[in-house]
């Protein structure tokens, strides 16, 4: 690892195209942080896989922001392991992903090549917000359809599921990939209603149940017959290891903000498949920075199911950086060193709100 010598944060926001409802949240503009590491050879660049509110996962952009400033930086000016803090694995994933890119920008290394990557391009697949009403639905995931997308993952809840399921798979017909994901907002009271999706062809039940109900899930495993997949749940290699073993899942989603960054989401990739379960690469509604891992990571061969793989035009009008787009239904794995895109200087300048920016010959980082 080369010397690192300074730490930019930088918070930024951006407006979403359209507000993103899920079980327990509607996000209507993207707040993301982004870490930038200055080594002597070349810099890298992070993002923090958490959100505003702690609704998804209990660490927030600010909750990262205080980590990073109090723990994360000053381990690493002194060159001690950043393995010491316990969990803030978003925090923690995002500086050291700008490490590793930092690092691989200055060995002309891409990030896919360092990950193991087995292809070239990735199926792409678009997640599709709560809707208000079946047809509403249908008709949103039709004009997806129309882009090229060949797969999506529909937002459930209790009440907004079953019809809501049925009109998608009527507006996409068979040969459309449909996953739905409920984000933890059942129990296994559910079980009939959840049973009632095994009519229509769903690849993959996400997060049915809490995420700390490993052996519910297994449970409910047991009586319906779409399979189950984990996110929220999974926070570990050991975890999904677990989760697998216990037949809570046959399905993981790899997220490197919920594991503590790429090369433990890599870990945890080996993990499924040395157990035989399919790994899909989840997304968080990243700008081009996350969305740069996110695609790398997805080419590695145990992501077997597709996973939230969206052209950035699906939530940005303009990100922060060159934008990825559908190429047949598949997006292009970065080839360049490092993620291969960095926020474009105009384009950042553009949607930072707050700044922080961290030199190591200082005896403690200090904001500026
Ligand atoms: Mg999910």
């Amino acid at each position: 690892m080369q010397r690192v010598v300074a730490v930019d944060l930088f918070r930024i926001r951006l407006p979403l195209t359209k507000p993103f409802r899920t079980a327990r949240s509607t996000t209507t503009r993207k707040d993301a942080l982004l870490v930038r590491v200055v080594t002597d050879d070349a810099e890298g660049w992070g993002e923090v896989g958490a959100e505003v509110s702690p609704t998804y996962a209990p660490e927030t952009l600010d909750s990262a922001h205080l980590v990073l400033r109090d723990e994360l930086v000053p381990r690493l000016f002194a060159g001690a392991s950043l393995d010491a803090v316990r969990g803030h694995h978003a925090a923690r994933g995002a500086l050291s992903n700008a490490v590793l890119d930092a690092d691989l920008r200055a060995e002309g290394v891409s990030l896919a090549a360092f990950l193991g990557a087995a292809r070239d391009h990735v199926d792409a697949g678009v997640a599709l917000g709560r809707g208000d009403d079946p047809a509403g639905l249908a008709a949103e995931l039709s004009g997806y359809l129309e882009q090229g997308y060949r797969s999506c993952k529909l937002k459930i809840a209790p009440g907004h599921d079953v019809e809501f399921v049925a009109a998608a798979r009527a507006a996409a017909g068979s040969d459309v990939v449909i996953q739905v994901d409920a984000n933890g907002s059942y129990t296994l009271d559910d079980r009939d209603q959840l049973a009632a999706l095994d009519a229509f062809g769903v690849q993959c039940l996400e997060q049915p149940l809490a995420p700390d109900a490993l052996l519910d899930h297994a449970r409910l495993a047991e009586l319906i017959g779409t399979p189950i997949g984990l996110d929220e749940t999974i926070t570990s290699a050991t975890v999904a290891r677990d989760a697998v073993a216990s037949g809570a899942c046959s399905v993981v989603s790899i997220k490197a903000g919920l594991v503590g960054g790429l090369e433990a989401a890599r870990r945890t990739h080996d993990v499924c498949v040395a157990a035989g379960a399919d790994a899909r690469a989840g997304g968080m509604l990243e700008t081009g920075v996350g969305r740069a891992a996110l695609v790398a990571l997805a080419a590695l061969p145990g992501f077997t199911v597709t996973g939230d793989l969206s052209a950035s035009s699906r939530y940005f009008e303009h990100d922060v950086t060159e934008p990825f787009e559908l190429h047949a239904g598949r997006l292009t794995v970065p080839t360049g060193p490092g993620l291969g895109v960095a926020p474009l200087p105009d384009l950042l300048a553009r949607c930072t709100i707050a700044r922080e920016h961290w030199i190591s010959s200082e005896k403690a980082p200090r904001g500026r």
